[in-house]
């Protein structure tokens, strides 16, 4: 059977990409007899806000869309990161580091999908381990899988290229595992059979499957999906993006605007059945691109 998954981070409140990206996680569960489950990503302790997942739950419901099950939080599930974090210690495979973003910037010569490429100042030194992030020495990682493969439902086969992110960190110096790590970890443990999320995710994925293969957990299909965006008012077409103010999901429910149709809006408009509300659209998906 087939089981989704919305997984928002409270750090800020839900606008209307995050709807997207619920309705299409909901409705490809629901057109296909499956379970759509709600995941709230507040691994990053200082940064969440345990009042926002509730705001989250009530948003959903005004847009229509029905989970299944108990809602998962990321902070009850810290052990298991930690014991993933310890087997892949015990493989050789992470190693510790204290460089700053800044310093990391300073002395990168190659740009991936994150920004500047790590470039494993760290794999070869003695480095204190105490209060350090933890990274996965990649090629070594690559190394003990042989070549991956992984499977979107719109772009097709992929090669696992997890190398274009450098040395990803696993294990945060302020949080107990980064995003790659819990969200790996969470998929497999709620039994997730197609992982959607958006496009500008793609590359995330894989780093997963490599996660996947080195932990021996089972292996989902993908499904990276359109993101809505906006006039910049520069003739250009930009990313909805909370830190510029997009209008947040809770306000509108406060002023009495029907959820319901508003996704059902949101559906017709992704199907060329009527326009998007106005300034904004559905960015096509570039597919592969990292
Ligand atoms: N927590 C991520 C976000 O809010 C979603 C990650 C995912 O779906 O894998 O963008």
């Amino acid at each position: 059977m087939i089981v989704t998954r919305f997984a928002p981070s409270p750090n800020g409140p839900l606008h209307l990409g995050h709807a997207w990206a619920a309705i299409v996680a909901h409705d490809l569960a629901r057109a296909r007899g499956g379970r759509f489950l709600l995941r709230i990503e507040d691994i990053d302790g200082e940064r969440s806000r345990s009042a926002l997942a509730a705001e989250f739950e009530a948003d959903l419901d005004w847009l229509g869309l029905a989970w299944d099950g108990p809602v998962v939080h990321q902070s009850a599930r810290l052990g298991a990161y930690a014991a993933a974090a310890e087997r892949l210690k015990a493989m050789g495979l992470l190693y510790p580091c204290h460089c700053t973003r800044a310093e990391i910037a300073a002395v990168a010569t190659a740009t991936g999908p994150d920004g500047p490429v790590y470039p494993g100042t760290c794999r070869h030194r003695a480095v204190a381990p105490d209060g350090a992030a933890w990274r996965l020495d990649v090629a070594a990682a690559m190394a003990r899988t042989g070549p991956l493969t992984w499977v979107d439902e719109l772009a097709g086969e992929q090669q696992a290229r997890p190398d274009l992110f450098g040395d990803v960190v696993l294990v945060r110096k302020d949080a107990p595992a980064s995003y790659h790590l819990a969200a790996t970890l969470d998929d497999a443990a709620d039994g997730i059979t197609l992982v959607t999320r958006g496009a500008d995710l793609f590359a995330a994925s894989h780093v997963h499957r490599l996660l996947q293969a080195l932990l021996g957990l089972p292996v989902p299909t993908w499904h990276h999906h359109g993101l809505l965006v906006e006039a910049d008012g520069h003739g250009q077409w930009r990313k909805l993006a909370k830190r510029r103010n997009a209008p947040a999901l809770a306000d509108r429910r406060r002023a009495g605007e029907d959820g319901h149709a508003l996704a059902d809006a949101l559906r017709a408009a992704a199907r060329g059945d009527r326009p998007f509300p106005a300034g904004i659209s559905l960015a096509p998906v570039l597919h592969g691109e990292p």
